[in-house]
């Protein structure tokens, strides 16, 4: 009966390390190279090593044992399967549900079609910007991005054109800013840059960048059904910094409105500044234009 329980026992804990094996196998297989896939890999030769040892101890020792108190060192290898197989389960499900939680955190933040942030986040941080570059009395600036005729493009060319639009527009937007400053869908073909440490005077030379990127891309519809070809657009753009009368985000966000109402309003393919201390100061208006060819 003794040796019976021995053998039971370590082989066992044999069939629970194979198990634990398998486990540690799938947890590698969805983690990213480097040096913690590099651990698991270690901690997986490890367990092979122990499942021959367990095997060899049940092949070498099965009949010595006669004694109840020779059934210690089989229980203590049975545990310590129980141990291993325990370990991987719950790393294992620790690394799934973190992976889901930062997939749910950036679905939370992102706006779906363009994957840039969505205007929630948007003004979250817009919030913390501001209060930060206050109390640092470091510069911030908001610039308003809206396309021209954008109404046109999805009329003449469909609506899934208009996305695919939407979607390069985010991404050369995105692609010619520094990475701290944070780009949003402010709404439907309206985006919004926060650029952090920077001037009105710095705001509008990224803002003329950005304008004259778009005017020069050419954006191809070939990827949307029934649609073919490139088409070229512009936008317009506001451009508003944190400042005596816009020290709050919902102002300078206002602000940034007003001053691309006006860069419609004069035409569009333009970038407008608020120049509200200027304003207050003297009888200029209280936004001024960049005109464009
Ligand atoms: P303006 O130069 O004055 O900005 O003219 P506009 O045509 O760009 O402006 P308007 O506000 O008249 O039209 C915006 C259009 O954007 C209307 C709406 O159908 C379209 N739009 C909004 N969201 C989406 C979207 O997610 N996908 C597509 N394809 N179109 C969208
Ligand atoms: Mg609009
Ligand atoms: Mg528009």
């Amino acid at each position: 009966m003794i040796p019976f329980l021995a053998v039971a026992l370590v082989l066992g804990g044999a069939l629970i390390l194979l198990r634990a094996l398998l486990i540690t196998q799938r947890l590698i297989a969805v983690l990213p190279r480097g040096p913690l896939r590099n651990g698991w890999l270690t901690l997986w030769a490890l367990v092979l090593a122990f499942l021959a040892g367990y095997l060899g101890y049940a092949w070498a020792f099965s009949s010595s044992h006669q004694r109840p108190l020779d059934l210690f060192v089989p229980g203590v290898f049975f545990l310590g399967a129980c141990f291993v197989w325990l370990t991987s389960t719950l790393s294992m499900q620790t690394a799934l549900s973190m992976r889901r939680i930062s997939r749910l955190e950036h679905e939370n933040v992102s706006d779906p079609l363009t994957g840039v942030f969505n205007r929630r986040y948007l003004h979250s941080r817009l919030d913390e910007e501001c209060s930060r570059a206050r109390r640092l009395g470091q510069p911030l600036s908001v610039l308003l991005l809206d396309i021209d005729y954008f109404k046109q493009i999805n009329d003449t060319h469909g609506h899934q054109a208009g996305d695919q639009v939407l979607i390069a527009f985010a991404e050369r937007v995105k692609g010619q800013l520094r990475k701290p400053d944070i780009v949003a869908r402010f709404g439907g073909e309206e985006f919004m840059v926060i650029a952090t440490h920077t001037a009105g005077t710095g705001a509008v030379d990224l803002a003329e960048r950005l304008r004259l990127d778009i005017q020069l891309a050419r954006f191809s519809l070939d990827r949307a059904p029934g649609a073919t070809g490139e088409i070229s657009l512009t936008c317009s753009i506001g451009v508003a910094s944190l400042g005596e009368g816009t020290d709050q985000a919902d102002r300078l966000v206002c602000s940034a409105d007003k001053a691309l109402y006006r860069a419609k309003h004069e035409g569009r393919n333009r970038i407008c500044a608020d120049r509200a201390d200027e304003a207050r100061a003297s009888t200029s208006p209280p936004t001024s234009c960049v005109q464009v060819s």
